[in-house]
């Protein structure tokens, strides 16, 4: 497991409502938005350019910026919905 998919384990079992012992249960509404790449919470765990590398949704904020400036997102946490 990569480091990444690891931290993305961690994060799950940590957001889940239900969490087993082996971790996040996989089928709460917060194992879901994580699937689904929706997860409120996670857009401050991540740099805004490992979201766009790995297919999350940036903050309309964040996505605004890199249109209007034609500007390269940013290395700082915090791509985030809310
Ligand atoms: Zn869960």
């Amino acid at each position: 497991m990569g480091q990444f998919e690891l931290g993305m384990a961690m994060v799950r079992a940590w957001l889940c409502e239900q969490p087993t012992q082996q971790g996040a249960c996989g089928h709460c509404a917060s194992c879901h938005s994580i699937d689904v790449h929706a997860h409120a919470d996670l857009c401050v765990l991540m740099p805004e350019v490992d979201m766009l590398e790995r297919g999350w949704p940036l903050s309309e904020k964040a996505q605004s910026e890199i249109d209007d400036k034609n500007a390269s997102p940013a290395k700082k946490f915090g791509g985030c919905h809310a």
